[in-house]
């Protein structure tokens, strides 16, 4: 059975980093990736720029590329957007059987067990992992050991429930880094010219170049 891989986050903005753990995620688990910007996150600042400019900002990012779809579910909402919400509402739209998973940065997985009914996420997803700089998957909070699959193509053989490491080559771009930049008036890292100059044309970060 072919893998849905849903890849979540605030996207303020997106960033090279994002790209090419998508890209890369894409690669190893022979996957189409859909990325889902979040409306307003509760568990996080509320994103600086609005919804309809982060998707903006994403569709930049994303042209071209193969297998990327823009999902705006999150965005559509009228209430805060919790990923368990989400993820229920893909399982009913795909299926009790179909591979789902859920694309996350090693920071965040670990913080996984401040996200709203937590623990229901395993019955719903699998969880792809990118390994991110300074931040480890493992959390005391939720031991994923039993749940380890030592090979992408396991998330294949079963709907939900299972954790992959996705090591892919580190990336050091952070959105709160871009926006300090911006913020202090410096050339932000790694971001595609073509977003930068949407922020710029908008000014949508505090003294934005
Ligand atoms: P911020 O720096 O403000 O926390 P961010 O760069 O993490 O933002 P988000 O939109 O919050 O951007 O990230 C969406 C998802 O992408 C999260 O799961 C996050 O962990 C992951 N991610 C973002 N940047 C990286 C990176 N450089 N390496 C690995 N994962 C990343």
């Amino acid at each position: 059975m072919s893998l849905h891989l849903f890849y979540g986050g605030t996207f303020d903005p997106v960033h090279d980093g994002h790209i090419a753990i998508a890209s890369f995620a894409r690669r190893v688990c022979d996957a189409d990736v859909y990325f889902i910007p979040s409306a307003d996150p509760p568990h996080r600042q509320k994103p600086l720029a609005t919804a309809r400019q982060r998707a903006d900002m994403l569709r930049i990012a994303m042209s071209g590329e193969p297998r990327f779809f823009l999902d705006l579910r999150e965005l559509e909402r009228d209430k805060p957007s919790y990923s368990v919400d989400t993820l229920r509402q893909l399982r009913a739209e795909l299926g009790s059987e179909q591979p789902i998973a859920w694309l996350i940065g090693a920071d965040a997985f670990a913080q996984l067990h401040t996200w709203h009914e937590w623990e229901s996420l395993f019955d719903l997803a699998h969880f792809v992992v990118a390994v991110r700089p300074g931040y480890s998957m493992h959390s005391s909070h939720f031991p994923i050991n039993e749940r380890i699959c030592a090979s992408a193509q396991q998330l294949k053989e079963s709907a939900a429930g299972r954790v992959f490491s996705l090591q892919c080559p580190l990336r050091s771009e952070s959105a709160t880094a871009i926006r300090h930049a911006f913020a202090a008036g410096q050339a932000p890292n790694g971001l595609n010219p073509a977003v930068q100059a949407y922020i710029l044309e908008h000014g949508l970060y505090p003294k934005a170049l």
